[in-house]
């Protein structure tokens, strides 16, 4: 029997996929609901989240694929000269030919014989196709989370995943809810073009500025890790001499410490608050008209609230118990993997502060590493299964304590997240020249309930 794999997106992490494929010689169909390569940074994209003013958030040396360096000077590239890098990338090393564009992939269902069928959309009716397992890369930025207000709101409320340009602030008295990246990128667009600007935070912020000692701010400490505790002392202080205390410009004090939460990379928010071109709200009450109510008595009238609330998993063409949720999110060895080992891997589904492309496409390694040893050498690909489902799993979080959230539910530490990739992709090449195997878990072991 031939052993095809499908891999389903056409953005970073689906492109990662179909090199690391196309490197470890494993056929595979890749299929894109859009007409071209680039994910959520095609604007062009019915899927995509981006806005007009959007630029790379991490810098661009940390964040491209190794082997494929980006033709820009730019530190923080914008979304146009990003998506340019995705069809470049794709076209240099041949992947376009695999995608099957405007395919929009409706179900993944699990046959009798353990293969999966896979069923899709495209402009000339649906097809249907068989393959030994499926990589999902659909993307975890698409689907809005949209929390329950008390109260109806009388004027239009937008989710930031439907902000695609300043225009649609023009004249408007706008409430942003959230602080998020997103969130302060688009406010920071409001404050020239909206009546009047202003946020509601349910909790404060630390805020990282782009440069630090006239460099790309996650260029610097980029050796050996330093320890949680030390690095969390070191970079509080570090940020309240470059930008200050957030609490000074009206943001609440945080009740967590510093890379517990995402950080949000824009001080020109804390520029905005100091010029009074912006205004930091509490977290809502209820609405009522026009009118919005605060947890702290007070009030205000606006015309649009955009709701910068982030967004919610998504696999809905897969059954939930093929990628085991647990709760808010699927639970999967290193982010990928199901448990159960059924022919599903997972790519992109990891939120971290710095982990790039590059990271994305050591996943991809490590799933066509995988792939491999189940064809070349089956008894390491059964020895790395029984590990998984009995050894304790890696701990992901570098010594964080990340706040429970929805959207940390599948938060990793960038350093510990790769060096268990490697440590994976190293106990599957198997033992070295002196037969030493590679632990499955180097750093702390912590029991994970799979
Ligand atoms: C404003 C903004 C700024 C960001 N800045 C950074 C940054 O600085 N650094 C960073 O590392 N990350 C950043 N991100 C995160 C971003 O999600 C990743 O960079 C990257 O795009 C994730 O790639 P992906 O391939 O997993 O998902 P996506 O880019 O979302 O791609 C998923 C693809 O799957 C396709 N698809 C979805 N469903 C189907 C289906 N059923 N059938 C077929 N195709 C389907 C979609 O059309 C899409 O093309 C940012 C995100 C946003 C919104």
């Amino acid at each position: 029997m031939e052993h095809r794999y499908a891999i389903i997106g056409a953005g970073p992490s689906g492109l990662s996929a179909a090199r690391a494929l196309q490197k470890a010689g494993i056929a595979f169909d890749a299929y894109e609901a859009s007409k071209s390569v680039g994910g959520l940074w095609d604007i062009e994209n019915p899927r995509s989240t981006m806005y007009e003013s959007a630029h790379l958030i991490s810098s661009r040396t940390t964040t491209e694929f190794k082997e494929f360096p980006m033709n820009s000077t730019a530190d923080y590239p914008s979304h146009r000269t990003l998506v340019q890098y995705f069809r470049d990338f794709a076209n240099h090393f041949n992947l376009t030919e695999h995608f099957r564009f405007e395919t929009k992939v409706t179900a993944v269902e699990r046959e009798d014989d353990g293969r999966w069928m896979l069923r899709a959309d495209t402009p000339d009716g649906a097809i249907a196709e068989r393959y030994t397992g499926v990589i999902l890369a659909n993307g975890t930025l698409a689907e809005p989370h949209v929390p329950a207000f008390k109260g109806d709101f009388s004027g239009e409320i937008m989710h930031t995943s439907a902000y695609k340009s300043a225009k649609q602030l023009a004249g408007k008295r706008v409430l942003i809810i959230g602080a998020g990246n997103s969130g302060c990128d688009i406010a920071v667009d409001g404050v020239h073009h909206a009546a009047s600007v202003e946020m509601s935070v349910r909790r404060g912020y630390y805020f990282v500025p782009r440069y630090l000692f006239g460099k790309p701010a996650d260029t610097l400490n980029q050796g050996k890790p330093l320890p949680a505790r030390i690095k969390q002392f070191v970079d509080k202080r570090v940020l309240r001499a470059f930008t200050g205390d957030p609490v000074n410009f009206g943001f609440p004090k945080p009740d967590y410490k510093i890379y517990e939460s995402h950080p949000i990379v824009n001080t020109l928010i804390l520029n905005h608050l100091g010029q009074g071109d912006l205004q930091i709200r509490a977290d809502i009450d209820r609405f009522d008209g026009s009118t919005v109510h605060f947890r702290d008595g007070s009030s205000g009238e606006y015309d649009l609230i955009l709701l910068a609330t982030g967004y919610t998993l998504d696999y809905p063409f897969v059954a939930r118990e093929a990628l085991n949720w647990t709760g808010w999110s699927p639970k999967l060895f290193l982010n990928v993997f199901p448990p159960s080992f059924n022919g599903l891997y997972v790519m992109g589904m990891i939120e971290a502060s710095g982990i790039g492309w590059q990271g994305r496409y050591e996943q991809a390694e490590l799933i066509a590493e995988y792939l491999r040893a189940c064809e070349d050498a089956p008894e390491r690909a059964e020895h790395f299964r029984a590990r998984v489902t009995t050894e304790p799993w890696p701990d992901l979080t570098g010594g964080y304590k990340y706040l429970g959230l929805e959207r940390m539910s599948f938060y990793v530490n960038k350093d510990a997240y790769r060096g268990a990739v490697r440590s994976a992709v190293s106990a599957l090449r198997g033992p070295d020249v002196h037969g030493t195997r590679t632990p499955l878990v180097k750093v702390q072991p912590k029991r994970v309930k799979a």
